[in-house]
């Protein structure tokens, strides 16, 4: 029995880092010191505080929440714009910039013995744990998802049996409630899809940030990439990487390259849940629609 320790939940605002903060709380409270923390990036769904308020109730403890927003950064879209950048080949600058590094500064200037995730039942999280346990040593993970055997579903169903409404992205049909002000620049294809169709505005907003950004760098900046085998081959033969990337909304300047109207509609599928870990280094891919992101290998400044 775990006792006199120091441990630190981590809360993203997601079903299942909401479920596996209850369970450490269920499990460890009594005997050792839990806190639980949101990164904030000020780009969450406006119900995502409703929820975190919901949740501080069943928990009976208060959420910090801390930030890097007012520090290096006024925005998420500050962070793209000093970057020229959406996707690196370690993850989500915004993800590094807002949600690792907040994590970051926690941790320098706090005592932990352990932290908890939310990575659910399921081979692909099992694989992601190993990869955190194997890539990040100094992360002392602890996973009461994978303790119960909890996959996503249960998740859903523990939530809702206690009374408490699932956060408004999952009802809108996502598969996760990552950064919906803006949407997730890992969202993947379906996902953009599904923006367009249902939120234009926000599709709108992203493409023009794609454009934008392609601009100030003077070459392609998008989210998602083409995975077929014509694609990968025109990369091959030119040795530009850049034919490979698929633009939210036709670029005038790069006919050649695809646009998300020239893709088959896909369903949403589930993302990995954004909390402060992101990177490529995982064992595996994390989730299908890894696949699918333009995980931009050329030099930016990351240094920021
Ligand atoms: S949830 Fe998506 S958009 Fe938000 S910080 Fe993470 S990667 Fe970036």
């Amino acid at each position: 029995m775990m006792e006199n320790k120091k441990i630190i939940c981590w809360w993203s605002g997601g079903i299942t880092s909401a479920v596996a903060c209850k369970t450490a709380l269920d499990l460890f409270k009594d005997k050792n010191d839990v806190r639980i923390v949101m990164i904030d990036t000020w780009n969450e769904d406006d119900d995502t505080y409703r929820f975190f308020a919901d949740c501080e109730k069943w928990y009976g403890q208060e959420i910090e929440m801390i930030t890097c927003i007012g520090k290096d950064y006024t925005s998420i879209q500050d962070v793209w714009l000093k970057h020229k950048s959406l996707n690196v080949a370690t993850g989500a600058i915004c993800s590094t910039k807002l949600k690792r590094r907040a994590r970051e500064i926690f941790q320098e200037e706090n005592e932990y013995d352990y932290q908890v995730f939310g990575f659910e039942f399921d081979k692909k999280e099992c694989n992601r744990a190993l990869g955190l346990y194997k890539n990040h040593p100094k992360a002392k993970g602890i996973y009461p998802l994978l303790m119960m055997a909890y996959d996503k579903d249960d998740c859903l169903k523990i939530i809702q049996d206690d009374g408490i409404e699932i956060p408004r992205m999952y009802r809108l049909g996502f598969r996760n409630n990552n950064c919906f002000k803006t949407g997730c620049v890992q969202g993947g294809i379906g996902y953009w899809q599904k923006m367009e169709r249902d939120f234009p505005e926000k599709f709108e907003a992203m493409a023009e940030m794609e454009h934008k950004l392609t601009a100030l760098r003077g070459e392609p900046v998008t989210m998602l990439k083409d995975q077929s085998n014509e694609a990968k081959k025109v990369v091959e033969e030119t040795g530009v990487k850049w034919k490979q990337f698929i633009f939210l909304k036709k670029h005038p300047e790069y006919p050649e390259l695809k646009c998300l109207k020239d893709m088959k509609p896909q369903e949403v599928k589930p993302l990995f849940e954004c909390n402060g870990f992101c990177g490529t280094n995982d064992l595996n891919p994390r989730v299908e629609t890894e696949n699918e992101i333009n995980f931009d290998t050329r030099d930016i400044d990351e240094k920021l």
